[in-house]
């Protein structure tokens, strides 16, 4: 009896002790969160694929994945400190350090590189019966111009200017969701969409199964001023076979989607994960076919912002430029 009571005593200290390690753990956890996009976009996948090796390499770091507008929203949540990292793309975080307005009132000043990611372009998926040929087609047409808080939105205006067209030529401008987005144009409430993302987002390739619709190009002259008033576009394309009817390349300009993370957030840190998604990129490639195009090399082409001293401190050692 004596023997059994000791052992049940024994059997609870052990409980006592291992539930209260299981706390002190969770206690010193740290937690990172990263602002990504849309969920039927790249950032979201890719964000989920560095919060699996933040699981399986960092024991000690738990980063979690909001969904969002995207590159504006994003650069706002780091300046107020609500996201410790993001993707956003590189034209809009430099716009965010520069505070250049409308899309921001006042410079985001704590926004900082972590990694440039892949090219996204900058992509107009288009009802086939709506016969636009040319963005120069858009007027008179009912467009979805970017999620609130999207970098798209901005990309948008600009393309719009380059064929000397603004919102006020369009005979409606959405400002939806990007899920709302395809939404509408298969049910024929839109004619178009735009979308600055990586090519194969489930954005277009969904509605593209169920509507025919095409990739309106982006090319010729109005490209090149483009590209020659806003450098940080490419001329890139968006090739055959991705979309369900886009059966031949088309012309289009491309951004580059990077990782940026808060001043604040711990140098060490910083350069923890930086090196944990480089050592394992596996995991990102597997996330979305745009992973594959993440490169150590390529880490710092296009980043137009400061580096974090963890980040700096990795590719130094990298001997990446
Ligand atoms: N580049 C997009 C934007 O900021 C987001 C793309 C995505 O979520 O994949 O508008």
């Amino acid at each position: 009896m004596k023997k059994k009571l000791l052992v049940g005593v024994m059997i609870l200290c052990m409980v006592v002790f291992f539930s209260a390690m299981g706390d002190l753990a969770h206690a010193q956890k740290k937690y990172v969160s990263i602002a990504s996009g849309w969920v039927v976009g790249v950032y979201f996948p890719l964000a989920g694929a560095i919060s699996r090796i933040a699981h399986e390499k960092l024991p000690d770091i738990k980063i979690t994945v909001e969904s969002s507008g995207a590159s504006v929203a994003n650069a706002k949540l780091i300046a107020s400190g609500d996201a410790d990292m993001a993707i956003l793309q590189n034209d809009i975080a430099l716009y965010a350090l520069q505070g250049i307005k409308p899309m921001f009132d006042k410079p985001v000043p704590n926004i900082r590189g972590m990694t440039a990611l892949y090219p996204e372009h900058c992509q107009i998926h288009a009802r086939k019966d709506a016969k636009i040929a040319s963005v120069r087609d858009l007027k008179g047409k009912r467009v979805a111009v970017g999620p609130l808080g999207s970098g798209t939105e901005q990309n948008t205006i600009q393309i719009l200017e380059a064929y000397g067209l603004k919102f006020e030529d369009l005979a409606k401008v959405e400002r939806l969701t990007a899920a709302e987005s395809g939404d509408y144009l298969k049910d024929g409430r839109i004619d178009a969409a735009f979308y600055t993302t990586g090519v194969g987002a489930s954005a277009i390739v969904d509605p593209a199964i169920a509507v025919d619709s095409m990739i309106v190009p982006i090319d010729g002259a109005q490209a090149d001023a483009l590209v020659k008033k806003y450098p940080f576009y490419s001329k890139d394309k968006v090739p055959a076979g991705i979309y369900k009817g886009v059966d031949k390349d088309v012309p289009t300009v491309a951004v580059l989607a990077i990782l940026v993370v808060k001043a604040e957030l711990d140098a060490d840190m910083v350069y923890r994960i930086t090196k944990a998604i480089f050592e394992n990129i596996r995991t990102i490639e597997g996330a979305h076919a745009k992973g594959k195009e993440v490169k150590l090399e390529k880490a710092l082409i296009g980043m137009p912002i400061p580096l974090h001293p963890g980040a700096e401190k990795f590719f130094k050692e990298k001997g990446i430029k």
